[in-house]
Protein backbone atom coordinates (compact mmCIF):
# COMPACT_ATOMS: atom_id res chain seq x y z
CA UNK A 1 0.00 0.00 0.00
CA UNK A 2 2.07 3.04 -1.07
CA UNK A 3 1.33 6.43 1.05
CA UNK A 4 -0.70 8.08 -1.22
CA UNK A 5 -3.17 5.85 -1.58
CA UNK A 6 -3.26 5.67 2.68
CA UNK A 7 -3.28 9.24 2.59
CA UNK A 8 -6.48 9.04 0.39
CA UNK A 9 -8.24 6.09 2.51
CA UNK A 10 -7.04 7.99 6.10
CA UNK A 11 -8.74 11.55 4.86
CA UNK A 12 -12.30 9.86 3.27
CA UNK A 13 -12.19 7.91 7.10
CA UNK A 14 -11.56 11.03 8.60
CA UNK A 15 -14.50 12.60 6.58
CA UNK A 16 -16.82 9.56 7.24
CA UNK A 17 -16.45 10.11 11.14
CA UNK A 18 -17.01 13.99 10.61
CA UNK A 19 -20.45 13.41 9.28
CA UNK A 20 -21.24 10.32 11.83
CA UNK A 21 -20.11 12.82 14.57
CA UNK A 22 -21.43 16.16 13.11
CA UNK A 23 -17.87 17.83 13.36
CA UNK A 24 -17.53 20.70 10.16
CA UNK A 25 -13.94 20.71 9.30
CA UNK A 26 -12.59 23.45 7.20
CA UNK A 27 -9.16 22.16 6.79
CA UNK A 28 -7.92 18.62 6.32
CA UNK A 29 -4.03 18.16 6.48
CA UNK A 30 -1.59 14.93 6.87
CA UNK A 31 1.70 16.22 7.21
CA UNK A 32 5.00 15.36 9.22
CA UNK A 33 4.81 16.69 13.04
CA UNK A 34 7.27 15.83 15.66
CA UNK A 35 6.22 15.72 18.87
CA UNK A 36 2.08 15.08 18.90
CA UNK A 37 -0.20 12.43 16.79
CA UNK A 38 -3.13 15.32 15.39
CA UNK A 39 -4.01 18.54 16.49
CA UNK A 40 -7.09 20.56 16.11
CA UNK A 41 -8.08 24.32 16.22
CA UNK A 42 -11.67 25.62 17.20
CA UNK A 43 -11.84 27.11 13.74
CA UNK A 44 -12.17 23.56 12.21
CA UNK A 45 -8.36 23.06 11.76
CA UNK A 46 -7.48 19.22 11.34
CA UNK A 47 -4.04 18.32 10.92
CA UNK A 48 -2.54 14.44 11.28
CA UNK A 49 0.64 13.27 11.98
CA UNK A 50 1.84 11.22 8.47
CA UNK A 51 3.58 8.49 10.50
CA UNK A 52 -0.31 7.57 10.99
CA UNK A 53 -0.50 6.20 7.77
CA UNK A 54 1.56 3.11 8.57
CA UNK A 55 -0.57 2.09 11.26
CA UNK A 56 -3.87 -0.26 11.55
CA UNK A 57 -6.87 1.47 10.84
CA UNK A 58 -8.60 0.67 14.19
CA UNK A 59 -5.52 3.32 15.34
CA UNK A 60 -7.16 5.42 12.79
CA UNK A 61 -10.52 5.35 14.56
CA UNK A 62 -8.43 5.88 17.83
CA UNK A 63 -6.94 9.28 16.88
CA UNK A 64 -10.01 10.23 14.21
CA UNK A 65 -12.83 10.32 16.91
CA UNK A 66 -9.89 11.28 19.78
CA UNK A 67 -9.49 14.40 17.94
CA UNK A 68 -12.92 15.61 16.54
CA UNK A 69 -14.37 14.74 20.27
CA UNK A 70 -12.21 17.67 21.29
CA UNK A 71 -14.97 20.06 19.10
CA UNK A 72 -17.16 19.39 21.55
CA UNK A 73 -14.79 18.50 24.57
CA UNK A 74 -11.39 20.43 25.05
CA UNK A 75 -10.14 18.31 27.23
CA UNK A 76 -10.17 14.10 28.33
CA UNK A 77 -12.45 14.62 31.28
CA UNK A 78 -15.24 12.06 32.19
CA UNK A 79 -17.89 13.04 29.24
CA UNK A 80 -14.58 12.63 26.90
CA UNK A 81 -14.25 9.06 27.68
CA UNK A 82 -17.79 7.84 27.81
CA UNK A 83 -17.98 9.63 24.10
CA UNK A 84 -15.04 7.33 23.64
CA UNK A 85 -16.26 4.61 24.73
CA UNK A 86 -19.32 5.18 23.06
CA UNK A 87 -17.93 5.04 19.59
CA UNK A 88 -14.63 2.62 19.56
CA UNK A 89 -15.30 0.45 22.64
CA UNK A 90 -12.35 -0.90 24.79
CA UNK A 91 -10.48 2.42 23.04
CA UNK A 92 -7.41 2.22 25.69
CA UNK A 93 -5.83 -0.69 23.94
CA UNK A 94 -5.42 1.95 20.77
CA UNK A 95 -3.76 4.41 23.11
CA UNK A 96 -1.30 1.79 24.22
CA UNK A 97 -0.35 0.58 20.41
CA UNK A 98 0.27 4.38 19.72
CA UNK A 99 2.45 4.89 23.17
CA UNK A 100 4.37 2.13 21.64
CA UNK A 101 4.77 3.47 18.34
CA UNK A 102 6.06 6.51 19.46
CA UNK A 103 8.99 4.83 21.16
CA UNK A 104 10.18 3.91 17.70
CA UNK A 105 10.04 7.51 16.57
CA UNK A 106 12.63 10.67 16.74
CA UNK A 107 11.94 12.68 18.42
CA UNK A 108 8.95 10.61 20.42
CA UNK A 109 5.16 12.19 20.40
CA UNK A 110 4.05 12.22 23.96
ZN1 LIG B 1 -6.71 14.87 23.18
Amino acid sequence: MSNASSKIRFKQRVRDWATKLDVRIAWLGVRPMQNKWASCSTEGHLNFNVELMEMDEKVWDYVIVHELLHFFVPNHGKLWKSLMRAHLGEYEAYEGALKKRAQTLTPPPP
